[in-house]
């Protein structure tokens, strides 16, 4: 069963990220990924195999940049596409501009990905979960908050989600919407 976290506040995101997922490794998972919201956009570091590796990325010179205060993390346990580094979570949008983690399964993802892929999208991975992201990028135009892009993107899903959504656009904000998984949301002093 796979993890998800997300932060927002003044500490330093990479850190209380990788705890997090850190105390969701007993749940059980194939690979793990962080995505953070950056000053040039969204950083992404993805690894199969344990969290140490995950750790080694983040840690590592090329990723020391990841200062912000937002960001998402995911142990995926996979149903849609062999455990890999590109299946692994977060998924990126095809124009960048939103990140999501996703526990579950969107049933009617290859439909949303033929629609999609007409209006010129290009797919990635072999993952239901990158449907969803590609759909939300398609309700969020330039005007519409997030959440009302997910909001929008979800009403056409079909399956079980528990998903937390990032945009570099609005660095404030991760928005979440569960339907047959949990999520649990914590708010305290910043
Ligand atoms: N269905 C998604 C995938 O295979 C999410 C799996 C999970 O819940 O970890 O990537």
């Amino acid at each position: 069963m796979c993890g998800i976290i997300g932060y927002i506040g003044e500490k330093k995101v990479i850190p209380v990220i990788i705890n997090g997922l850190r105390r969701m490794e007993y749940r059980g998972y194939d690979s793990s990924g962080i995505a953070a919201v950056a000053a040039d956009g969204i950083r992404l570091s993805k690894k199969p195999g344990k969290l140490v590796e995950l750790e080694n990325v983040v840690n590592g010179a090329n990723d020391s940049s990841i200062e912000g205060s937002v960001g998402i993390g995911h142990t995926r346990w996979a149903t849609h596409g062999e455990p890999n580094e590109i299946n692994a979570h977060p998924h990126v949008s095809f124009k960048k501009k939103i990140a999501i983690i996703h526990n579950g399964i969107i049933e009617n993802y290859i439909a949303i990905r033929e629609e999609l892929s007409k209006k010129g999208y290009v797919f990635y991975t072999e993952t239901d979960t990158e449907a969803l992201a590609n759909l939300i990028e398609e309700h969020y135009g330039d005007e519409t908050a997030l959440e009302e892009a997910v909001r929008l993107a979800l009403l056409s899903v079909n399956g079980t989600y528990g998903i937390a959504v990032i945009s570099a656009r609005e660095p404030e904000k991760i928005v979440t919407a569960r339907q047959g998984s949990p999520i649990v949301l914590g708010y305290g002093d910043g």
